[in-house]
Parts: C-alpha cells; sequence; structure tokens
C-alpha cells in the first residue's frame, strides 16, 4: 500500500519518496486573519490533515507548518473601519480560527508561524534575490524579474503571453516588466510597516511563504499545499523566489491542491459574498459533520456546499456513533480497506464506503480515527445541541429527570414516568431504554 499523491507540477498521481524519511516536511498556506473563515477556507485545512494523519502513521517525524498571513492590506482596511489596532484583530481572529479548525478536528501543525514574526528573514531573502540578479529596487518597491528565471510558469503552465495578458490590468511605471511581481512595497507613515535597505515599507504576500517555509522546514521540501487558486500567481511566485534565493531545481518536491467548495455552482468567496463562515455553521451542526461533508468528495473534485448534506453527514455519525454506544473498544489499527483508499491520492469518499463496510466497533473507530472522525465518547456525541437550542434543558437537569423517571418507574407510576418522558421529548431530548439502563440524545 504505498503512497500516491497527484502532483500538480507533474499533472500525474506520483509516488510518494520524502526527500529525507526521517523526517517528512508538509508546507500548507495558511490564513490572513481578518475575519472568521469561511467553510470553504477550511476544506484545505481538513484534507491535509487527513494527509498528515496519513504521514504520521507512515513515518517517524513529520513536521507540519502552516502559516499565519497577520500583516495584508485587507487586514489593514478593517483594522481602520473596526477603529482597533491591527494587532487586536488578527490577534482575535487568529484564535478564532485555531479554535474553529479544532472543533472540526483538525490537529494543530507542529509549527503554525505569523508572517509579522518574520520580516527579518524576509528582508534577507529578498537582499540575496537583488544579489543574484533576480531582484530590483525601484521607487521604494523591491520587485522579482520574472525574465531572470528561465522556467517561470512551470507551476501554472502558463505561457509568458497570458503572464502578460494577466498583469496588464496595473502594469505599473516602475515594473521593467509586466510580469515582474512585487517582493516588497512602501507604506505611508499611517500605514504598517518595518524599516528596510528600501525604505519603510511592508513585504507582498508571496514572499511570506518561502520566508516562513525556509525557516522551518529548509530550502527544499516534501509536500507543499493549499488551494487550487494559490497555484497562480501565490505558488508560482514562491517558487520563483524561493529557487532563485537558493539555487535548486526545486522549492517542494510535490504540489498539492483541493478543489473548490461550491454554493450552486459558484466558488464559495468572500467577495462574492455567497459564503457561511465555520463559526456560524458551528452554531448549527456539530464540527465532526462539517467535516465529514467535507471529507465526502475527493479533495481534487469540486464540493457542493448544502445544509441538507450536512443534515446527512450528522445522521450518518448519529448511527456510527449508535453503533460504538455502550461497547468495549479495543485499540486496533486502521483497517486496509480504508488505509489503501487514503494511500490512493486521500480518496476520502472510498474511505468513507469503507468506514461503512466496518461491522466491528473497534475497527469501525480505528477506520474512521483515519479521518479524524469518531473520537470522542458516544455519549458526549448525542449530547450536543444546536446554539438555539441552548434555553433547553442542562446536561444535569435531563440525567436529573432521568432518575426521577426511574423512580416513578420503581413505583410502578408509569403515568409519571410516562409523563417525564414526554416532557422531555417535547424540549427535544429522546430517551432511550436499553439493557444497561437509559440513554438520552438530543435529536
Ligand atoms: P484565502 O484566505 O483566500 O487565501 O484562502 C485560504 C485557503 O482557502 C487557500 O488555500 C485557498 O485556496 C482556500 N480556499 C478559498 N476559497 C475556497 C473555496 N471556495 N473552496 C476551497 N478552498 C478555498
Ligand atoms: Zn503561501
Amino acid at each position: 500500500m504505498s503512497l500516491v499523491i497527484y502532483n500538480t507540477l507533474s499533472r500525474e498521481k506520483e509516488p510518494f519518496a520524502p526527500l529525507d524519511a526521517s523526517n517528512v516536511r508538509l508546507y500548507v498556506c495558511g490564513p490572513t486573519v481578518y475575519d472568521y473563515v469561511h467553510i470553504g477556507n477550511a476544506r484545505p485545512v481538513v484534507a491535509f490533515d487527513v494527509l498528515y494523519r496519513l504521514l504520521k502513521r507512515r513515518y517517524p517525524r513529520v513536521t507540519y507548518v502552516r502559516n499565519i498571513t497577520d500583516i495584508d492590506d485587507k487586514i489593514m482596511t478593517r483594522a481602520l473601519e473596526n477603529k482597533e489596532p491591527i494587532e487586536q484583530l488578527t490577534e482575535r481572529t487568529a484564535a478564532a480560527y485555531q479554535s474553529d479548525m479544532a472543533r472540526l478536528g483538525a490537529l494543530p501543525p507542529d509549527v503554525e508561524p505569523r508572517a509579522t514574526q518574520y520580516v527579518g528573514e524576509m528582508i534577507a531573502l529578498i537582499e540575496r534575490l537583488i544579489e543574484r540578479g533576480h531582484a530590483y529596487a525601484a521607487e521604494g518597491h523591491v520587485l522579482f524579474s520574472v525574465p531572470s528565471m528561465d522556467d517561470y510558469g512551470r507551476l501554472s503552465r502558463r505561457s509568458r503571453d497570458e503572464l502578460i495578458a494577466g498583469a496588464r490590468v496595473d502594469v505599473a511605471p516602475y515594473k521593467r516588466d509586466p510580469a515582474d511581481f512585487v517582493l516588497w512595497k512602501p507604506s505611508t507613515e499611517a500605514q504598517a510597516g518595518w524599516v528596510s535597505p528600501w525604505g519603510r515599507g511592508r513585504p507582498g504576500w508571496h514572499i511570506e511563504c518561502s520566508a516562513m517555509s525556509a525557516a522551518h522546514l529548509g530550502e527544499t521540501f516534501d509536500i507543499h499545499a493549499g488551494g487550487l487558486d494559490l497555484i497562480f500567481p501565490h505558488h508560482e511566485n514562491e517558487i520563483a523566489q524561493s529557487r532563485s534565493a537558493f539555487g535548486h531545481a526545486i522549492m517542494a518536491k510535490y504540489w498539492m491542491h483541493n478543489g473548490f467548495l461550491n454554493i450552486s455552482g459558484e466558488k464559495m468567496s468572500k467577495s462574492l459574498g455567497n459564503f457561511f463562515t465555520v463559526h456560524e455553521l458551528l452554531d448549527q451542526y456539530p464540527g465532526e459533520a462539517i467535516r465529514l461533508l467535507l471529507l465526502s468528495a475527493h479533495y481534487r473534485q469540486p464540493l457542493d456546499f448544502t445544509h441538507e448534506g450536512l443534515t446527512q453527514a450528522k445522521a450518518t455519525l448519529d448511527r456510527w456513533y449508535g453503533a460504538l454506544r455502550g461497547k468495549e473498544l479495543k485499540s486496533v489499527p486502521v483497517s486496509a480497506s480504508v488505509e489503501e483508499a487514503l494511500a490512493d491520492d486521500l480518496n476520502t469518499p472510498q474511505a468513507i464506503s469503507a468506514v461503512h463496510q466496518l461491522r466491528d466497533p473497534s475497527e469501525l473507530k480505528a477506520g474512521a480515527g483515519a479521518l479524524g472522525l469518531l473520537q470522542q465518547d458516544a455519549e458526549v456525541w448525542f449530547r450536543w445541541m444546536p446554539a438555539a437550542a441552548a434555553g433547553g434543558p442542562s446536561d444535569a437537569e435531563i440525567e436529573a429527570a432521568i432518575a426521577a423517571r426511574q423512580a416513578a418507574r420503581k413505583a410502578r407510576d408509569f403515568k409519571e414516568s410516562d409523563r417525564i418522558r414526554d416532557d422531555l421529548k417535547a424540549k427535544g431530548v429522546i430517551l432511550e431504554d436499553g439493557p444497561k439502563g437509559t440513554t438520552w440524545k438530543r435529536g
């Protein structure tokens, strides 16, 4: 069951052979923190979390880096609108991001570097690019010279004409070539900025990831991942910067890109306004149901978001947790059928059907665990309630009502015991009498 992954660089599935099997190195581009992320942004986090878990089962050490972009024009604009300091906005939003991703069952990465803490490294990288003739300073900006690199455009496979057509919209006068892109730009007094050899300014977005990946994973590493929309220009430019600065034939050996989460056939995005934040959805559905929905399509395929999809995912998990309820669960390895599906370029829909076939509760838990599912206690799962139901009976009140019902039954007061059961039902709590006593769930 060797691992095969689709590499955007070659547009082919390739066997995974790490540069250093004693430390597999993975980088995923993280969020720009100015507001809650939408569920589309969570797709790469969840998909590559499955990859991280798989690599950890196979290799003694995996270093997973996912950055936080905490300096950006969108952040500066939002901070002004909110009349709050940038640090306060980014700190608050980054904390919400981390907690939302944890509720989706995503393991924290090994390192989560923040761009503002690597500005020194970015400046050093830019100086190196200038020294090597790959970048030039002009009017307070520093630009990467695209013609200085022979095979620029290899990842996105864009021709020179396409590159120029794409850049033509805003060809600044200081650009020597229309395809050149910004490494550093000047800041006004009112804008966030850092002292640099080119005056006070701030980094471009692409240089952040080149600097942070080099700092934690080295000049070359195994896997670089993100959403499809990052292939061009972000990843193309990261490659240009890192390869030109360090002189290697590759930046990362494998490039992986997830497809879009759509809504009514359109990409979910902040700019179109057709989005649901993870934060708001977590009030209506358990995080695990959101996770299962995100894994229900292969990561490279488009995935249509619907509320019915989430309701179905919750029903599936209700069934699976129902099968685990009250069972003695042993620790067993992930079943071969699940492992095989995932080893084939993270085929999560196939892995999910394989999990459906697992009859032994211990195997069910372990198989689903490879997908980051079914890892909480079944009783805790069934106690989940939507935020709108928060006014309903608490866990303790339910337990007390169940005890009172037990007492009524013991005293053969069935009228009272039925009344208690019906009262709980009216409040959305369903009781189930089994051989081991009464269990309950919020329905
Ligand atoms: P951004 O904050 O726009 O840079 O997005 C953060 C991550 O989410 C990147 O990896 C994007 O490619 C990814 N992403 C953004 N929108 C979607 C979407 N609708 N579906 C899937 N991934 C997305
Ligand atoms: Zn990046």
